[in-house]
């Protein structure tokens, strides 16, 4: 504990952390002392984690890096985060994020923007970016971040490290801050994929907070890690043809699938069905849902209230205006016009329609393969400021990560080397759904 909380310290300028519990995780260290010595000690004795800014922990602060959850206090901890801590793994603080979780960058933070420790002037990916930031640079052992389109795969991804978005209902949701409910996964960022693995094995599984989790049985995914055997792998063939992906993202990619095919593996160009409708049916779905679940900040409950307020009517709406954050605002208005009475059926119901199509779609094609693979990202860690003008750009950062989240199957992004200005390269593997033993051993395997 004492050395994370140096290495926090002398990282301070890469604003990872938004508070830290030194206190009180010296506190849990000293008590671990006695449980070694007693041999009581849980699974995860000695782990140091982060959490997201958007995971309870009970009577710690939690604002999702948003100014209306100003003084907010978490009255509950998240489900996934006390498993951890009934497994003695001790909290050490919580860590910057994009608003809401709305963003590729980690510049949508009232606490504003991390810094990727392998070039300060790039962004560290979002929104979990403190969560992989932090890791990155050895401030904790492992985050927990949250990911609906990408979000801790793709900064896991820029800062070279590992992140895991488990299937939709493996990890109860249970004190996680909505975003878009039917999307939003708990997922571990991590140095390794045994560490990724135990704590994954650690969270999931039935919850009786969170109807969503499923009953199935959670396998003991850090026992499992052995891979065996050839793989089906599929591969998105503009991945490593198109032009809009960066040459050394290609080629590293190419590397991999080249290394995949001399060790006997199968490995087939496939196209992806639907591709070009993966992001409009992302943002509609999540904007939607994000309307409904943001409309509960309102001046009267959480967080912030305006001062200038001079009726109810005022004070949501000043609230509202003074305290959300442009990103999350666009979101909200997006998400009310595809949901509003004339509109409904050309956005939202089709989108839907598109979801359960790309469903299908996807389904066949693990009918055939064992995995798909392809870079997570089009290009490495972008400069900061460089996008923040552009949401749309900023919007394709995503274009291979929302698929996982749009079907709801489990998919890890692991480092697969650097450009040549030394930033990350990431590379994704997504297995069937409720695929992750397999998904992990075969990320063993790779790494
Ligand atoms: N970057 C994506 C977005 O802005 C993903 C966010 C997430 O996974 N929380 O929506």
């Amino acid at each position: 504990v004492d050395h994370y909380l140096q290495k926090i310290e002398s990282n301070k300028h890469l604003n990872a952390f938004v508070e830290v519990y030194a206190d009180e995780a010296k506190k849990a260290a000293l008590a671990l002392d006695e449980k070694i010595a007693t041999q009581t000690a849980g699974k995860l004795a000695g782990l140091v984690i982060g959490l997201k800014d958007v995971l309870s922990l009970k009577g710690h602060g939690l604002q999702a890096g948003s100014k209306i959850l100003q003084d907010y206090k978490a009255p509950f901890t998240a489900t996934a985060v006390q498993r951890l801590i009934d497994e003695d793994a001790i909290v050490i603080g919580r860590q910057n994020c994009d608003e809401f979780a709305m963003g590729s960058s980690n510049e949508n933070s009232s606490f504003g923007p991390v810094l990727n420790a392998a070039d300060n002037t790039k962004v560290p990916g979002g929104s979990s970016g403190g969560s992989a930031v932090a890791v990155q640079a050895g401030m904790c052992h492992a985050s927990l971040g949250s990911d609906t389109g990408g979000s801790v795969r793709q900064p896991a991804a820029f800062c070279g490290v590992i992140g895991v978005k488990p299937s939709y209902g493996r990890v109860s949701r249970y004190g996680l801050i909505a975003y878009a409910s039917s999307f939003d996964c708990i997922g571990p960022i991590t140095k390794s994929i045994e560490d990724a693995a135990l704590i994954l094995e650690i969270m999931a599984g039935a919850d009786d907070f969170d109807s969503t989790v499923s009953e199935k049985r959670v396998p003991s995914y850090s026992s499992l890690l052995m891979w065996k055997g050839n793989a089906r792998i599929g591969y998105i063939r503009e991945a490593v043809e198109s032009t809009a992906i960066s040459l050394e993202i290609r080629q590293q990619t190419l590397e991999m699938l080249n290394r995949l095919r001399a060790e006997g593996h199968e490995v087939t160009p496939v196209e992806i069905p639907l591709v070009d409708a993966l992001l409009p049916t992302y943002y509609i779905l999540t904007t939607a849902e994000a309307s409904s679940n943001l409309s509960r900040f309102d001046g009267v409950r959480y967080g912030y209230r305006s001062s200038e307020a001079t009726d109810l009517e005022s004070m949501y709406k000043k609230t509202r205006t003074e305290a959300f954050g442009e990103e999350v605002k666009r979101r909200i208005l997006l998400g009310t016009f595809v949901l509003s009475a004339n509109y409904y059926d050309a956005y939202y119901t089709k989108a839907q329609r598109v979801r359960r199509l790309v469903r299908e779609e996807t389904d066949k094609f693990f009918e055939s393969f064992d995995f798909l693979i392809s870079p997570v990202t089009p290009t490495t860690a972008f400069t900061i400021g460089e996008k923040t003008e552009d949401p749309l750009q900023m919007y394709l950062a995503d274009i291979f990560t929302v698929q996982a989240n749009v079907v709801g199957n489990p998919a890890i992004s692991i480092p697969n080397g650097v450009d040549d200005n030394g930033m990350p390269i990431g590379i994704q593997v997504m297995a069937p759904y409720f695929g992750e033993e397999k998904m992990l051993a075969f990320a063993h395997y790779l790494s």
